[in-house]
């Protein structure tokens, strides 16, 4: 029987300063102008100099409270070595600006990869590929007739330039930083590859995006890989995960507050995606429904405008993965290419 989640720290750390949550390791937050409206970075004391821990957004506003850190709990000593858990923008945002003042980088050869790529893929207008993935999702015409003409979200928007070079974190590797030595382990279904850290030393689990509490990440699918599987590798990682997490872990996560009590929350994670995959299949086998015809069953709330790109990718997810079970199939399209599901 495991232990329920329990919150060590009921109150974050204001902008511009630090909790210490465990010895030399500090713990920040970052504001982010969306719904979810912060990130946690962390950094960990290297004796000499720091290493810190995902970054936020390139933005004047996040650039101004590093100063303010780099000013104040951070004083006295440089920050050698960036490490980002994955390559969402909110998480390496600043990794570049931090190389740029003499900090190595290390982080996954594919958050590497990706965050190269779309830092350097700026798009004015979506693509063809991007309007005919909404189109078959069932994006509603007049929003896909407007999103057709805007200038979309770009990487670049809010990631400052990556200088060539990093260091590589695989799967399995013991690497050093903060004090301790740390195991890796990465996972997948919320951005490939994804890094997160064991320490060998203490109780500490760095869990970025894979290991959060109370939210849930978005596992999406998207133009580039349409046919890719991330609920089932994310159900995969969650499995993984289990095998090595225990009560006495405290996991230092990328949103939200610190945690104990992993392996419940892992399998509360895992739990959530299964029944909503059973909502799904319950819905379709009413009727046939088009991903965006999905939403009540996955999110049991309305979808603004403002939300309806994130449901959309992970709508699909769920789609993908119980087509690839053989769960449901393809019905044709309607009347607007909009393609629609059924069960098998
Ligand atoms: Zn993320």
């Amino acid at each position: 029987m495991s232990a329920g989640l329990a919150y060590p720290w009921p109150e974050p750390p204001a902008p511009g300063s630090a909790i210490e949550v465990a010895p030399g390791v500090l713990w920040m937050r970052l504001p982010l102008p969306m719904k979810l409206d912060h990130v946690n970075v962390y950094a960990l004391d290297d004796g000499d100099s720091w290493t810190v821990v995902d970054t936020g957004f390139d933005t004047a506003k996040t650039r101004a409270i590093w100063q303010t850190l780099l000013d104040g709990p951070l004083a006295g000593k440089p920050v050698k070595r960036v490490i980002a858990t994955h390559h969402h923008p909110d998480h390496l945002g600043l990794a570049g600006w931090f190389m740029e003042r003499g900090a190595a980088f290390w982080t996954t050869r594919t958050a590497w990869l990706t965050a190269r790529m779309l830092v350097l893929d700026e798009q004015d207008a979506p693509t063809p590929e991007t309007i005919a993935f909404w189109r078959a999702a069932g994006m509603p015409r007049d929003l896909l007739a407007q999103r057709a003409g805007e200038r979309p979200f770009n990487f670049a928007d809010t990631v400052h330039p990556l200088p060539l070079g990093f260091t590589r974190l695989q799967d399995g590797q013991t690497v050093r930083f903060g004090g301790r030595d740390w195991d890796v382990a990465t996972g997948d279904g919320h951005a490939p590859e994804h890094a997160t850290f064991w320490s060998r030393d203490d109780d500490l689990v760095i869990g970025g995006d894979q290991l959060l509490p109370g939210i849930s990440p978005n596992l999406g699918v998207y133009p580039t890989e349409p046919g890719a599987d991330p609920v089932g590798e994310w159900l995969d990682s969650c499995t993984r995960f289990l095998a090595r997490a225990e009560d006495r872990h405290l996991v230092l996560p990328g949103h939200k507050l610190p945690f104990t009590g992993l392996p419940m929350r892992l399998d509360q994670m895992r739990e959530n995606h299964i029944s909503a995959l059973e909502r799904v299949v319950a819905l379709l086998a009413s009727a046939p429904q088009s991903a965006v015809g999905c939403f009540p069953a996955l999110f049991k709330r309305p979808i603004g405008p403002a939300e309806i790109g994130l449901a959309l990718v992970e709508s699909m997810a769920h789609l993908n993965h119980l087509a690839r079970q053989e769960r449901i199939t393809r019905a044709g399209t309607d009347d607007h290419g909009a393609e629609l599901w059924r069960v098998a």
